[in-house]
């Protein structure tokens, strides 16, 4: 991989004045990608920097996704977590390749599954191999394979370090000059000509600005109707992370200290599993539960038949469906936590990032549907091209990795077939 991709777009020929609105993963990357660029940059954060999902997350990353232009957004994502150091300037770095493996059973169709794996190949990630059982059997023996029919895996996927994500990229983006202004939830705007002239805070402070960035994740809903922007297709729901302590290495035929090295894994019907310390697990599963209005002090609040202590409860099943394929985590005990956050769910699980139908001086960054730190990177990149063309474009151009088409994050598109790699 080379360091290319990443190389700062360049210097601004028009500083502008930008308000970013929103302070986790998405926030502070974009304030730095835009100060780096010589815009001046003012970040308000409700509570704390990191205070929304981004400290709530599984905070796996991948590069296996059905979307092209996704494919390609992660490879640069992956590149920049990888250069952290250099970028950011970070200690520790935020990400740990552990690969990602999806399980595949006998309701996938197998011409899909290998046409997916060419077109993720043909955008450029060459790691990604399809594994038949017998191979899966080889390299991954710890799993049941019974009725699977093999899996697809990447191994330069994997997981990140959200605190240091967000705790890094806004220390960088204040020593590139950025206002990072926390306690700061904006209640209100002005308006002048059809554009949001400033934003109120709670506390009545004014922020004035040429461009509002909406990076309020399960919130940009309501902060849209604030600045009086178009109505986000974006419902929030709460989603659950299970631990569970005891993973042995002998239990799963590893080498010592090999549990921390396990992949994410995905059963055929989207459970999913991963080493959070050398004998911990983390679990989740995809549903879709009813959709909730996001609170700020109501992120942590578990729903009866989601708590760890339910026997028949959601817990519980998916505890049993990751023991059907790892069947170590069978004889782990008991689920001993379980945390609770919120996802910003589209209608097709693409993000919607673009300037507003309505307000031409407001842009939105949202709508991560579970992959808002992932994208993170890809995300900043954008905004920063489109605020440096002061409208919505067609695509954008990754160096070395490529042309990237914006369609299928258009705020105002109909829902499309969209991301089908959902978890
Ligand atoms: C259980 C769970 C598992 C997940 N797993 C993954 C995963 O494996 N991989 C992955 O990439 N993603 C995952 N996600 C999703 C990911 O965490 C989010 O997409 C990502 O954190 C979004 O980052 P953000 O900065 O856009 O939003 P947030 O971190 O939510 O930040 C938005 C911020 O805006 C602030 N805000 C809101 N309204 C206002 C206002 N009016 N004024 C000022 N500030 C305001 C909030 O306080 C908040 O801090 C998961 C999420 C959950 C809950």
């Amino acid at each position: 991989m080379t360091a290319t991709s990443i190389a700062p777009l360049p210097t601004t020929a028009r500083p502008t004045k930008v308000v970013v609105i929103g302070g986790g993963v998405t926030g502070t990357i974009t304030a730095w990608e835009l100060a780096r660029m010589g815009h001046q940059v003012t970040l308000l954060e409700a509570r704390q920097v990191g205070s929304g999902s981004s400290s709530r997350s599984a905070a796996c990353i991948r590069q296996q996704f059905s979307t092209p232009s996704t494919v390609r957004g992660m490879r640069y994502s992956v590149q920049f977590y990888d250069q952290w150091h250099a970028l950011m300037g970070g200690a520790e770095s935020p990400i740990r390749h552990n690969g990602y493996l999806f399980l595949k059973d006998y309701t996938a169709d197998p011409e899909a599954v290998q046409a997916t794996v060419a077109m993720q190949q043909e955008a450029g990630l060459t790691d990604v191999t399809w594994l038949t059982k017998e191979e899966l059997d080889e390299q991954f023996p710890y799993i049941e394979s019974t009725g699977l029919q093999g899996a697809t895996w990447c191994p330069t996927d994997g997981f990140l370090f959200p605190h240091i994500v967000y705790n890094d990229s806004a220390e960088a983006a204040r020593r590139n000059g950025v206002q990072v202004v926390q306690g700061a939830e904006v209640v209100e705007a002005n308006h002048s000509n059809g554009r949001v002239a400033s934003v109120i805070t709670r506390d009545g402070n004014v922020f004035d600005g040429d461009i509002f960035v909406n990076a309020a994740n399960a919130w940009a809903p309501r902060l849209s109707g604030i600045c009086g922007g178009f109505a986000l297709d974006i419902q929030t729901r709460r989603r659950y992370l299970y631990f569970m302590e005891g993973l042995r290495d002998e239990s799963m035929g590893l080498a010592p200290d090999d549990v921390r090295n396990l992949p994410m894994t995905i059963t055929p019907r989207g459970a999913y599993c991963r080493p959070e310390s050398t004998h911990q697990l983390m679990m989740g599963w995809l549903h879709f539960t009813k959709p909730v209005e996001a609170d700020f002090d109501d992120q942590d609040r578990i729903e009866p038949g989601f708590g760890h202590n339910a026997f028949s409860g959601y817990g519980m099943g998916l505890h049993k469906e990751l023991s059907a394929f790892v069947p170590a985590v069978a004889d782990m005990g008991n689920i001993h936590a379980v945390t609770a956050g919120y996802y910003a769910d589209t209608a097709d699980h693409n993000p919607l990032i673009g300037f507003d139908p309505i307000v031409a001086n407001l842009l939105h960054v949202a709508g991560f549907s579970g992959h808002g730190l992932m994208h993170a990177p890809f995300s900043a990149r954008i905004v920063a091209c489109l605020i440096e063309a002061g409208h919505n474009i067609a695509s954008i151009n990754l160096p070395d990795l490529g042309s990237v088409d914006l369609k299928p994050y258009e705020v105002d598109r109909e829902p499309a077939r969209g991301e089908a790699m959902v978890i």
